[in-house]
């Protein structure tokens, strides 16, 4: 027998979960039709890409992210091991405050870039603390969701704008939005009651190393959170905020990679780049907060 490609597995997978999609142009239900497109019932079409995801955006967006920052993400996620203690502390987090053992327990991270994350916490979730859990990603980088659907299976990858989310009302258990752009009254609209929010923000010490070689401007090399968490604060039921700070060792390779996924180091010279990465191991600091809401009632 030929084996089935990869698309149409995929739209075998999203085709248990059809239920949870909205259509970003008018808001109707949808199906998969055929193992090859979501449909909505006003008949607007969405296929599935060959390597599995959906692209489910109305306009087409060029963002600055490329193939090549999406890969050193990924290497530095998983064989750097760079996140890995913030990664254990989500998901000990979601099995923390979430109490589904029989049904399926929906986490959607927005913003997901290549997927790493997403894939990482819900084996944690899945094999540490057995709950079955149904992971979604959506970003709006049609490179970082096609890299994530190349790499991992049973998962929904989804090219979605964070304004205009593909998916009905209270559909998901669990929001991640680690690291990157929020849109709250998005996020509301989705969670479950009860649904948890879990955002994660730098604080002043994350990639200090990084920062103090690259400004010498003070100014950028703080960094204050205040202004999110108090946002954050007011549109969520407080639930629980803490810090986590560790150092990592990064070899020449990880640096490397570090170097190329940050933003930071898009508008500095090269050489001053380089000369970063050039050295054979250094220690990163990551420092964030982790801040765990609740859809707001
Ligand atoms: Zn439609």
């Amino acid at each position: 027998m030929l084996q089935e490609n990869k698309r149409i597995k995929s739209a075998k997978y999203v085709s248990h979960f059809e239920g949870i999609f909205a259509c970003p142009i008018c808001n109707s239900s949808m199906k998969v039709m055929e193992f090859k497109s979501l449909v909505c019932s006003n008949h607007h079409t969405f296929d599935f890409a060959k390597q599995g995801y959906v692209n489910l955006m109305t306009h087409s967006v060029n963002t600055k992210y490329s193939k090549g920052l999406f890969e050193a993400r990924r290497k530095l996620i998983t064989e750097g091991a760079f996140y890995k203690p913030l990664i254990h502390e989500i998901a000990k987090m979601i099995d923390e405050h979430t109490d589904k053992t029989e049904e399926i327990l929906s986490i959607l991270d927005t913003g997901c870039g290549e997927g790493s994350h997403l894939a990482d916490i819900c084996d944690i979730v899945r094999s540490g603390f057995f709950k079955s859990v149904a992971g979604v990603g959506i970003d709006i980088s049609k490179e970082g969701i096609m890299a994530a659907s190349k790499r991992y299976s049973n998962k929904i990858w989804a090219v979605a704008d964070l304004a205009n989310t593909p998916f009905k009302n209270k559909q998901f258990d669990v929001i991640l939005n680690i690291l990157s752009l929020s849109n709250y009254a998005e996020f509301n609209r989705l969670l479950t009651s009860g649904g948890l929010l879990i955002k994660i923000v730098p604080q002043s010490g994350y990639l200090k190393e990084l920062r103090e070689h690259l400004f010498h401007h003070p100014e950028k090399q703080n960094y204050s959170n205040s202004e999110t968490v108090k946002r954050f604060n007011e549109r969520f039921q407080f639930v629980e905020s803490s810090r986590l700070s560790y150092t990592i060792n990064l070899n020449k390779f990880s640096l490397e990679w570090l170097v190329h996924m940050t933003p930071l180091t898009w508008s500095t010279a090269e050489e001053q780049v380089k000369s970063f990465f050039n050295e054979d191991s250094t220690q990163i600091t990551v420092d964030v907060d982790i801040l765990i809401g609740k859809h707001a009632i």
